[in-house]
């Protein structure tokens, strides 16, 4: 059985003309939804100076853009940071010197058989719970997946991931991605919500990771965060790379959210040409703290089949985490990881600001000290471990 998620509208595209004059609040999340565009060639005239790529990049991955993210790439300039992001290029089919996979995160192997369900860290689970997304990211982490390889994940998948959850009383946080669980309707969403929090009391955090809220943001509506709140959904991750995204209109989604209770978090990617600058990533995080969305993690590029044109090197990203750590508000700093190779896990990339080194003379050690301008100090006494007299005499 597919999943039940109401698609079937009208198929008729928006002209450049009917685009500028369209307005996403006008008509139902799924409706929009439906009237995505689906191949590089529907979108000549509606942008200028498309890339006429080969048809075999669909045969890795699929091609969606809703509306109101069509709207806002710029027309006339190909290296739009929203453009890069979403329209392929024909780097896809060109082979980087190093492999690329469809499963590089060796999440395959971290999977529950029989469920959707990736149990990798201790006490806590990611549950992919959905296979699909309203607009599709050229440089997706699961693009095994989420262009439909092989169709919707099954319902008895879910059913045997919860079972799976309420069995296991050690979980107790629960991450729902994908693709993307906000494709799914107001009441499947309250189905696979509730059974989580009827039948796996021991779940202390629940939370959803979300690009939607940002590609199609009608998404998040009154019904939605009712049934967000119903059954305490405590934190929702959406992934914005560049400020060009954030509108008036995400804006009040977000405030939406938040008014549920909801505490927000930002995840980002690092990606060449669209936010590989110290002054892109800086607006970012400070109009995103603005909004009371917490900047959480910068991700590298992962080593996905036909994105290493978007990969940025691992010292550029010390040197991007450099220009903010210091420089911006502190809670405006997000933490920045590489996802290693083959199942490894999350690893933070972190500069190193305070380092131990052993003292000449052999008698022990001391802590050489650099801030974010450069200027350095020497803490010798943080390489003692005193040992303090019991009593004061
Ligand atoms: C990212 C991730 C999580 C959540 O990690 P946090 O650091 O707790 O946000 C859990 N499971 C898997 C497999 C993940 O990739
Ligand atoms: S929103 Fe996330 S899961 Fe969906 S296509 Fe983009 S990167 Fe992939």
């Amino acid at each position: 059985m597919l999943q039940k998620v109401d698609f079937a509208t009208p198929k008729t595209l928006l002209t450049y003309e009917e685009l500028q004059a369209y307005d996403p609040e006008s008509e139902s999340w799924q409706k929009q939804f439906a009237r995505r565009y689906t191949h590089h060639s529907q979108l000549d005239g509606v942008l200028n100076h498309i890339e006429n790529v080969n048809e075999t990049v669909y045969s890795k991955f699929a091609i969606a853009v809703t509306p109101y993210m069509a709207k806002l790439m710029d027309r006339d300039d190909p290296n739009c940071p929203i453009r890069l992001q979403y329209l392929p290029t024909f780097h896809e089919e060109t082979k980087p010197g190093f492999a690329t996979m469809l499963d590089q995160l060796g999440e395959e192997g971290d999977t529950v058989p029989g469920t959707s369900i990736v149990h990798r860290y201790p006490r806590r689970v990611l549950f992919l719970v959905s296979n699909t997304c309203a607009t599709l990211c050229r440089f997706c982490t699961r693009k095994r997946m989420v262009s439909q390889p092989k169709g919707s994940v099954h319902k008895d998948e879910i059913e045997r991931s919860i079972d799976y959850i309420a069995n296991n009383k050690n979980i107790e946080d629960v991450l729902l991605s994908g693709g993307d669980p906000l494709t799914f309707t107001d009441e499947r969403l309250d189905e696979i919500l509730g059974a989580i929090r009827t039948r796996a009391p021991h779940v202390r955090f629940l939370r959803m990771g979300s690009r939607m809220v940002v590609q199609l943001p009608t998404r998040v509506t009154p019904e939605l965060c009712a049934v967000l709140e119903k059954h305490r959904v405590q934190m929702v991750n959406i992934h914005i790379n560049h400020h060009k995204e954030i509108t008036p209109l995400l804006r009040s989604r977000v405030k939406m959210l938040q008014k549920a209770g909801i505490m927000l978090g930002l995840q980002t990617v690092c990606l060449k040409g669209v936010n590989d600058s110290v002054e892109v990533m800086r607006e970012l995080f400070m109009q995103t703290i603005e909004m009371g969305v917490r900047p959480y993690y910068v991700y590298s590029t992962d080593m996905v089949e036909g994105a290493h044109h978007f990969i940025v090197p691992h010292r550029r990203m010390l040197e991007l985490y450099e220009g903010l750590r210091g420089w911006i508000s502190g809670p405006a700093v997000p933490t920045f990881i590489v996802d290693g190779l083959g199942g490894l896990g999350k690893l933070p990339i972190i500069p190193s600001y305070v380092r131990e080194e052993a003292l000449a003379d052999g008698s022990g050690t001391t802590v050489k000290c650099r801030n974010y301008k450069g200027m350095t100090v020497e803490m010798p006494g943080l390489g003692q471990d005193f040992s303090l007299p019991t009593t004061s005499n």
